[in-house]
């Protein structure tokens, strides 16, 4: 399988829960998910193995609004500076729970990923979190 079909088969996935991936946004849109209006939007500056990533990502969100058992129920999207340590945590949490969701999907729906790739990006990505969480002022504030 190359990752033209593994990124059909996660979009397969997605319109099956009514989801709509809309592949090729403006240049410098991030990626994202919005369990309102049911749409993902995936980057098109990446590789298209970043590509599955991405897309097992955001459907890693969507699994977990799905099955609500957040350690964290009102995690924010973005860290920022007047944030609580509460807070910061929870989107921590968040992203890392996407992604361990969007690697057993990616087993569930057989893709033939290696967990290694997978986990390169995945940490690439929770580490850009982690600084945020832990880099901006006001740390102590509750
Ligand atoms: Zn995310």
């Amino acid at each position: 399988m190359n990752d033209r079909e593994r990124l059909q088969r996660i979009c397969d996935w997605a319109h099956d829960r009514g989801y709509y991936v809309e592949l090729d946004p403006a240049p410098h849109e991030a990626d994202e998910v919005d369990p309102v209006t049911k749409v993902i939007v995936l980057s098109s500056s990446q590789t298209p193995r970043q590509r599955v990533y991405a897309a097992l990502h955001e459907a890693g969100h969507i699994l977990g609004y799905e099955a609500r058992d957040f350690l964290f129920s009102d995690a924010p999207h973005r860290i920022t500076p007047r944030m609580s340590p509460r807070s910061r945590l929870a989107v921590v949490e968040n992203e890392l729970d996407a992604w361990r969701r969007g690697w057993r999907l990616a087993e569930r729906l057989d893709l033939g990923l290696s967990a290694r790739g997978f986990e390169k990006e995945a940490a690439t990505w929770v580490m850009t979190y982690v600084r945020d969480a832990a880099g901006k002022k006001d740390l102590t504030e509750t």
